[in-house]
């Protein structure tokens, strides 16, 4: 059984026996606490949710979800786009005894009861996700790309960014130096001899 949205709660007995999935978009109003540790959700996240029960008769949920979100640049301050995207599988346990029972081979999900928080579970996957310190990422080719194109003189987003991380772009080394005429240069040494 596959649904087409996210319920904000799902019965994790029903749905493991069922082997139900549930794909759907689920924005950032949905999961505050996401929302409020980066600076917005960029587009919906894509959630896909399957449910079964594993070998050892546990029920597990396969959590997939992607999206973007952005964050703060860690060295200018600026947003930068930073891709979510994670894969894993939960086996709900009751207790915490029965979490530390099953840490060892697989991720637990405590779940108190039968209903699952879905965005808490969203929520916390995501959080997981998210780096600790998020920056743009320049490598030397595209530094080479920046360069070219100032000198082009097309002052773009992504050059004010190479600035803001201190590239070794100077705007006076790419200021081109104004081209001798040879035969004025030869005019001068021509001059100076006699
Ligand atoms: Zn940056």
């Amino acid at each position: 059984m596959t649904s087409q949205n996210i319920p904000s709660t799902i019965s994790a007995r029903k749905a493991a026996i069922a082997g139900s999935t549930y794909s759907g978009l689920v924005k950032g109003k949905e999961i505050s606490r996401v929302a409020a540790a980066v600076i917005e959700v960029e587009e919906p996240l894509s959630v896909n949710l399957r449910f079964d029960i594993n070998e050892g008769r546990k029920r597990t949920v396969e959590a997939t979800i992607e999206g973007r979100v952005s964050m703060q640049c860690q060295r200018c301050l600026k947003p930068v786009s930073v891709l979510v995207k994670t894969c894993s599988t939960l086996t709900v346990v009751a207790h915490d005894e029965e979490a530390a029972s099953v840490l060892r081979t697989t991720e637990p999900l405590l779940l108190d009861g039968d209903d699952l928080d879905v965005y808490s579970l969203i929520e916390d996957e995501v959080l997981l996700a998210l780096p600790i310190v998020a920056l743009h990422s320049i490598g030397q080719v595209q530094a080479k790309e920046v360069v070219t194109k100032m000198v082009m003189a097309s002052v773009k987003e992504e050059e004010k960014v190479a600035w803001a991380h201190g590239l070794e772009v100077q705007p006076d080394e790419l200021a081109e130096e104004p081209v001798k005429n040879p035969f004025a240069a030869l005019k001068e040494i021509k001059f100076n001899r006699s």
